[in-house]
């Protein structure tokens, strides 16, 4: 079966991928309660004879969908995951559906669904014996928490694969060989005792105090940390009245970098900073580590066939009224906002994006070596098997992830963008089931790029899925 196959059978699905795309759009879950959004990807997995195990990793809205025996074992990636107060209409002006309720403004509603696509296309070759090897959907929820993977990872999910793919909602069509940050997100109780702050202020013990003693610590820790290291943090609860001792205080950090190596050193550090600031203050602390990621890599060999399987597919084929819509989302966009989309973009392709509202044409893979500013847990499965991920135009040209700008074009003509990401896994994935040595090549290139750096979860044994937390 040839590759166009694949393409044909992903374009038969258009019409049901995009409602799939649309229901969970309109029943935005935040991550690990995503029960509606998972089940309509596993309904449609289910339908197309896909063996199905739900719950990995202890989470219900987690699963792995596979078809087919054998090697190679290619995944997909997807997720499907809402986030707080991205509420929004499909309009061009803020208007959400509903006042502070989540909404798809990073474009999960599409990313998952797009995953699906893919996997049914391959299953068609497969079944029709064009194909062999297996095919695997992971659905992966708590994305924007950066939980679903790592937990998934734990539980040796993503171990016998051959290579993962995977995509994003974007403004561009672009394979994606940037790396990301590793992280690790970490909350720090601390324990006093309260007491009337004015009456009696010798028999209280400030938990407040510690917390803005461990943040003055690490600001001037700050100065000594390497240059690419991000440490964040807010103040999640610190008391309830001035007249009263805080009795509890609790304080979020994240704390990033290029390399897993040394964010656990950073995340240690922390750590030592908090046991002083208890000491000093004669509070308890409690530290609990959420979750944690590995950077990015991203495999060459897999990122080129995703290249070429984009030159071949060409663009999206929005028509006149996405743009219309998209350039009366882009005028809502600040000019500063959409300038700072395009840098490292191809000149051409910089100037071409300038000029429009819905940019579609494949833009060839650049930044390599850089690191991004973000972090996400599919590094940690770029750790475990050979993997790569590319954007795809959803959105109108200089819209940031999580806005409501982006919520807008996820319920509308992103759903093309869907479509057309899942013919590009899908290609991808006939590809690399279809040619033993792509498969070789880029696992060759996993061996030397990790060398003696093997993949190991930054979650302490004890860390169970934060069902509690849903803010990013
Ligand atoms: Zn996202």
């Amino acid at each position: 079966m040839a590759k166009s196959d694949v393409y044909e059978a992903v374009e038969s699905e258009r019409e049901r991928l995009r409602s799939m795309a649309r229901e969970i759009w309109e029943t935005p879950e935040l991550g690990l309660h995503e029960e509606e959004s998972a089940q309509v990807l596993i309904d449609r997995l289910e339908a197309e004879g896909f063996e199905i195990e739900v719950g990995v990793g202890g989470m219900p809205t987690a699963f792995v969908a596979s078809y087919g025996t054998g090697d190679p074992t290619v995944g997909i990636l997807g997720e499907y995951d809402a986030l707080p107060d991205l509420s929004q209409t499909v309009s061009a002006e803020r208007d959400p559906v509903e006042e502070g309720a989540p909404g798809h403004g990073c474009g999960h509603n599409l990313f998952g669904v797009a995953g699906v696509g893919a996997a049914v296309g391959v299953k068609r070759a497969i079944e029709r014996g064009d194909l062999t090897g297996t095919v695997r959907f992971y659905g992966c929820p708590a994305e924007e928490t950066l939980v679903g993977k790592v937990f998934m990872a734990r539980d040796g999910a993503f171990d016998d694969l051959d290579a993962a793919v995977t995509w994003h909602p974007s403004t561009k069509s672009t394979p994606d060989v940037s790396s990301s940050l590793a992280l690790d997100s970490v909350q720090f109780t601390f324990e006093g005792v309260s007491a009337h702050a004015a009456a009696s202020p010798e028999s209280g013990r400030s938990a407040l105090d510690a917390v803005e003693l461990l943040n003055s610590g690490v600001e001037y820790m700050r100065e000594h940390v390497p240059e690419s290291a991000r440490i964040h943090y807010v103040i999640t609860e610190g008391g309830d009245a001035p007249n009263v001792v805080p009795a509890e205080a609790t304080v979020w950090y994240y704390v990033r970098a290029p390399e897993r190596a040394e964010v656990d050193r950073l995340t240690d550090w922390v750590t030592d900073i908090a046991e002083a600031a208890a000491a000093m203050t004669r509070t308890e602390v409690d530290r609990r580590y959420i979750t944690g990621c590995w950077d990015y890599l991203a495999n060459p060999t897999v990122s080129e066939v995703i290249w070429e399987t984009m030159r071949e597919l060409g663009p999206v084929g929005y028509d006149d009224e996405d743009r219309a819509f998209a350039a009366d989302l882009k005028e809502t966009i600040p000019d500063e906002q959409v300038e700072s989309s395009l840098e490292d973009l191809p000149e051409e392709h910089a100037e071409a994006m300038r000029e429009s509202a819905l940019y579609d044409e494949p833009v060839p893979p650049h930044a390599e070596g850089e690191v991004g500013g973000g972090s996400t847990e599919v590094g940690d499965v770029s750790w475990i098997t050979p993997t790569a991920q590319f954007r795809a135009a959803t959105w109108a040209v200089g819209t940031p992830a999580h806005t409501w700008q982006a919520t807008a074009a996820n319920g509308d003509f992103g759903e093309k963008g869907a479509v057309y990401a899942a013919k590009v896994l899908g290609g991808t994935v006939h590809d690399l089931l279809d040619d033993p040595d792509l498969v070789e090549r880029a696992n060759e290139e996993f061996d030397e790029t990790t060398g003696d750096r093997s993949y190991e979860t930054p979650l302490p044994p004890e860390a169970e899925p934060p069902f509690d937390v849903t803010a990013e």
